[in-house]
């Protein structure tokens, strides 16, 4: 067995288990070493060390009766759960909890799928519903229907929304948590809430409008940890008839503040999905010139970076544009796009991409005709899930640890505004910092427009689970705090981070001598007075362990 949640004896743990068994069955209580394992998180940067957060055990329901027996339960014996859909967060602490000692609800086999409307948009699901399964039953009924995924299509609508995961597709739908509609929540008291028009009694129209009426708690249950998410609705894109795409380039490393400033007009007035920023100036890294330029310590200047580009006979930006819907008006905004940027950007120049009657061939879905032979980003844009990044960024690639395996990575992902002058400031600024760190890292160092509205600056760090190498790991941790310090110093807030840190990104978001966080801690005391329901998620700790609180 793992760890004993903190002021729980033995005995007690021994009967919460007694009642677990009681509610799901003997074999769907896993406590055993070899069994809770699997619920640490592989990606963890103190793999092995005192501070690594580990479950006492694991129980896994079928149904909202089996999930409020296990509730009441936890009452009674005061132990911690920390609910988890299919569990797959990896960069954000996979599926291991806050609090040591946790038992994990693994929702994993709560894993119908209730109700997909074709005519009205939307999907209600049970949290273990992969996208992969809802892709695949929207395919099997032939429903005109598109998701919106994550790079990896193993994980949940539910749990990825919960942790305001994001996709690819138009800007409504990437936000993956925004484009929910309507909750069923077991409280933890054990009683079943549902939200938004779900609480009225025979709701016609739980799924088409989310707030219903009075204040909608529904936020609460996301990166929160007020009740465990038993069925939750989602609006579904209908399926375009064309996708097609198209490059903007421009000359001038300026140029890069009028290139966001027209396409945050064009994705704003919705006419495109989710631009993708590059510069192909980041395939000079191997050349030591413009290696030491972009190292120099106030950063390279406008007239260097642009000489680097004339020199090499490249343009310093590029935005590729990404256009869904019938094929004459996705032509129609191409060639205004065109216009636009022709008008705003002195030298900008297009280039036409792919135009893909919708639904694709098998070979299209491969990308294998296509200009964009990986086809990574590809399949999660035009609306199939995919485990095609985990090539790139899971535990087979990236930085080899010292036996030879890749260790995954841990996300650093601040926001900041969507401008170009934010960018050029959040690359020097991290810039400068990471010099301090002699570590391997990766990420566009360029913002991506992460749930529409504003800049995600990705950026990730390689961790190593070899117990043959905690100092790297050490020196990860140390550069992971003091990344996210220097983030907030300027004004930038991760968005997302595994457990071990969430109490210190909570802790910059300090505004009025932590205003937000005592509400959240007031209102969680109010509901969940044993503080039973994932303790510490999202920075939140309730009465009993607040002492648990690390910044
Ligand atoms: C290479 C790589 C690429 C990635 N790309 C993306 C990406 O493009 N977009 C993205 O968003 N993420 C991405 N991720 C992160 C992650 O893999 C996905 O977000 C994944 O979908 C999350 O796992 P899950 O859906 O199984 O959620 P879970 O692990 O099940 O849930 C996440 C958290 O939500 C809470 N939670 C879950 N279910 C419930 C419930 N029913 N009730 C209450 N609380 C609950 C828990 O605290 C849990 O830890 C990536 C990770 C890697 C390694």
């Amino acid at each position: 067995m793992g760890k004993l949640p903190p002021g729980v004896s033995a005995s007690d743990f021994a009967a919460a288990v007694q009642l677990f068994k009681a509610a799901v069955g003997e074999e769907w209580v896993l406590t055993s070493d070899a069994d809770v394992d699997p619920y640490r998180d592989t990606f963890s940067t103190v793999w092995g060390t005192p501070e690594e957060r580990v479950p006492s055990g694991a129980v896994s329901p079928t149904t909202v009766e089996q999930v409020q027996a296990i509730v009441r339960a936890a009452n009674r014996y005061k132990i911690p759960l920390f609910p988890i859909s299919t569990g797959k967060n990896f960069a954000y602490g996979g599926p291991s909890p806050n609090l040591d000692g946790s038992v994990i609800v693994d929702l994993k086999r709560m894993n119908k799928i209730i109700e997909v409307d074709e005519g009205r948009h939307f999907a209600l699901v049970e949290p273990g519903v992969s996208y992969f399964d809802l892709y695949r039953y929207i395919q099997d009924h032939g429903y005109k229907l598109w998701i919106d995924c994550p790079d990896p299509g193993w994980g949940s609508p539910v749990g990825n929304s919960l942790d305001h995961g994001i996709g690819y597709t138009l800007g409504f739908y990437r936000d993956h948590f925004g484009a929910h509609c309507g909750m069923e929540v077991v409280l933890a008291s054990g009683e079943v809430m549902r939200t938004g028009m779900g609480a009225m009694p025979n709701a016609k129209s739980w799924q088409d409008y989310k707030y219903g009426y009075g204040p909608d708690p529904s936020g609460l249950f996301a990166q929160g940890n007020y009740g465990i998410v038993t069925k939750m609705g989602f609006r579904l894109m209908p399926q375009p008839e064309y996708y097609r795409t198209g490059m903007i380039t421009v000359p001038k490393r300026q140029d890069f503040i009028q290139l966001v400033k027209t396409v945050n007009y064009l994705s704003d007035s919705f006419l495109i999905g989710e631009p993708i920023y590059g510069s192909p100036l980041r395939a000079l890294m191997g050349n030591a010139a413009f290696r030491e330029t972009l190292d120099k310590p106030a950063g390279p200047t406008d007239a260097e970076m642009d000489k680097f580009a004339s020199d090499n006979n490249l343009h310093s930006w590029d935005v590729e544009l990404q256009f869904y819907g019938p094929e004459k008006t996705c032509l129609a905004t191409w060639e205004y796009a065109k216009d636009r940027f022709a008008a705003d950007i002195p030298g900008a120049k297009s280039y036409e991409g792919e135009n893909l009657k919708v639904p694709l061939t098998p070979r299209q879905m491969q990308n294998i005709d296509s200009p964009y032979p990986t086809g990574i980003r590809r399949n999660v844009a035009q609306g199939f899930p995919s485990l095609g990044v985990w090539k790139m960024l899971g535990r087979t690639s990236g930085y080899p640890d010292s036996d030879g395996t890749m260790q995954g990575h841990a996300g650093f992902i601040p926001i900041v505004p969507r401008t170009g002058e934010a960018v050029f400031e959040a690359q020097r600024v991290f810039g400068d910092t990471m010099k301090e760190f002699d570590l391997p890292r990766f990420g566009s160092a360029l913002g991506t427009p992460v749930e529409w509205y504003q800049f995600a600056f990705q950026m990730g760090f390689v961790p190593s689970t070899s117990k043959t190498n905690p100092e790297h790991n050490l020196k990860v941790h140390k550069a992971l705090r003091q990344m996210t310090e220097v983030a907030a110093e300027h004004g930038w807030g991760d968005y997302r981070v595994p457990p071990i840190y969430q109490d210190f990104v909570v802790n910059t978001y300090s505004f009025n001598n932590h205003v937000l966080r005592r509400f959240n801690e007031t209102l969680k005391d109010a509901v969940d007075p044993n503080g039973i329901l994932a303790p510490g998620r999202g920075g939140v700790w309730p009465q009993r362990f607040r002492g648990m609180r690390k910044i």
